[in-house]
């Protein structure tokens, strides 16, 4: 196994060393009294906190953070930004074709969304509409591709997902799929140019502040007491364990590295257009440019957590930051020579069918979203929208999408979850990796890989 040139979990992610201004709002210091208290400082709280305030300045939202807006995922992430298009043979086998459409048409105003309120709030978040191609590199992932472009054409929209034979920039791609709906964003100067507008727009936002729920509905946050009419928890991977919702997501990690820039490479490759690729592996290798000209790669094959314990695992796998540097020189040859200038890596919360889940804990007025699967950076725009219209307890276009109230596939309860999860995740590495270096895949890893698709679970980010 090939080492990372830089070990994770030694520096912020480099997007955060960009573009964190340090402005930290207080921790809260005496018990209050709002409509709703969101719980979680990322994407989907910062959303949510904006479209509930949206239109009406009486309401009293407050948003508690455990440490400050963006330090989770959303503000470390790999920055891809799309809607459900690259979902669809997914979400025709969940919800038939007429939701799924249905889905889809809503995911297709995320980007626009993004790029309105960026517009509006006079921010810059490097947002780049340049589409997104999956690629196959192994002669299995070939199908996988396929049933992409079969998928859309299947339901009248092909220009969706549309067949790229010999996409180009890599010798590795086969094929690929080419999604219009996909875009780049740098995630760190999205989530705080969100914190900006909520606080703009009359957020009460307390950092620093840790929140329990209570069994009589209050919040605990930080020793004091939240009294909400409302609730949303959006605290995304750290929900694992929450009771109405255990059993229904497993954490895993994913890393990503960061070259220096190599604006030449890329012209000499033919990667101008700011497409986000990503290959058709389970534990998929994803991987775009930035504005300043470098390759980000990232890998979800990150280590599976034990319960909804955000420890170093998501930080510190140097074995897993070494497969995404492997797969940056694998996938792309042409950068064998880069330096890696940093890795880092964060939680994800992955559902058992990949797809998140909205909703509202039967008989209270709690609220989540949550089981982004790696996949929440378009998503928590969507998940801002049905939170606010749930809490507001309207039936709407967005409180109707297939998301919401959904019934979830659980996964095994712990410790069946980590130690299988653990098994079954390195008899899928085993196997994709024989593939991908031309060996043949040990029998024993064929077997154990075989188990989740028996039990209706996927792994990995797709
Ligand atoms: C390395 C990596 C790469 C990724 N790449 C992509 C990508 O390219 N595209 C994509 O779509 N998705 C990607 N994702 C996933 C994406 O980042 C998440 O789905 C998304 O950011 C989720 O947003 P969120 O607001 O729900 O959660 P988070 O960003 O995790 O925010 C939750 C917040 O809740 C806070 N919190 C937790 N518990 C408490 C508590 N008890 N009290 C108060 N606060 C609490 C945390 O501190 C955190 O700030 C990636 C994730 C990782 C880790």
């Amino acid at each position: 196994m090939a080492r990372a040139s830089v070990l994770p979990g030694e520096r912020p992610a480099w997007w955060l060393e960009d573009a964190d201004d340090g402005e930290r709002s207080a921790p809260l210091a005496a018990d209050l009294e709002v409509d709703v208290a969101i719980v979680g400082g990322g994407f989907t709280g910062l959303w949510t906190a904006l479209a509930l305030r949206a239109g009406d300045d009486a309401l009293r939202v407050a948003l508690l953070e455990a440490e400050f807006c963006g330090w989770g995922p959303s503000g470390r992430n790999g920055g891809f930004c799309h809607g459900y298009w690259s979902y669809l043979p997914t979400l025709r086998e969940l919800f038939g074709d007429t939701a799924a459409l249905e889905l889809c048409r809503a995911g297709d105003r995320i980007v626009p969304g993004i790029r309105e309120f960026l517009a509006a709030r006079g921010e810059d978040a490097w947002l780049r509409e340049g589409g997104m191609l999956q690629v196959s590199a192994t002669p299995s992932q070939d199908a996988v591709v396929n049933g992409h472009v079969t998928a859309a054409s299947d339901v009248g929209h092909p220009a969706e997902a549309v067949l790229r034979e010999r996409p180009g920039i890599s010798p590795r791609f086969r094929r690929g799929v080419f999604y219009r709906d996909g875009a780049t964003v740098h995630p760190a100067r999205l989530v705080r140019a969100l914190r900006r507008a909520a606080l703009a727009d009359g957020v009460e936002l307390y950092e620093g502040t840790r929140a329990r729920l209570r069994p009589d509905g209050t919040l605990d946050a930080g020793g004091r007491t939240v009294h909400a009419r409302d609730v949303v928890v959006a605290t995304n991977a750290a929900a694992a364990e929450w009771r109405p919702v255990r059993g229904r997501l497993t954490v895993f990690g994913s890393y990503v590295v960061l070259t220096e820039p190599v604006p030449d490479v890329l012209a000499e490759i033919g990667w101008t257009g700011g497409e986000g690729i990503y290959d058709s592996r389970m534990f998929l290798h994803y991987f775009r440019t930035t504005e300043d000209g470098r390759v980000l790669m990232g890998s979800g094959s990150g280590p599976i957590g034990r319960g909804a314990r955000i420890d170093r695992r998501f930080t510190h796998d140097a074995p897993t930051a070494a497969r995404a540097e492997e797969g940056l020189r694998r996938l792309l040859p042409a950068l064998a020579e880069a330096r890696v200038e940093s890795a880092w890596g964060g939680p994800i919360d992955v559902s058992a069918d990949h797809v998140p889940f909205i909703g509202t804990v039967p008989g209270t007025r709690l609220r989540y979203a949550l089981g982004f699967s790696g996949h929440g950076v378009g998503p928590s725009w969507l998940a801002g929208r049905v939170l606010a219209s749930l809490v507001r307890g309207l039936d709407d276009e967005w409180t109707r999408l297939p998301l919401v109230d959904r019934r979830v596939a659980t996964v095994p309860r712990e410790p069946f979850r980590h130690l299988g999860g653990a098994a079954i995740r390195a008899a899928i590495l085993a196997l994709e990796e024989a593939e991908e270096h031309g060996r043949r895949p040990p029998r024993a890893a064929q077997a154990v890989a075989a188990v989740p698709r028996l039990l209706g679970i996927r792994l990995g980010q797709r």
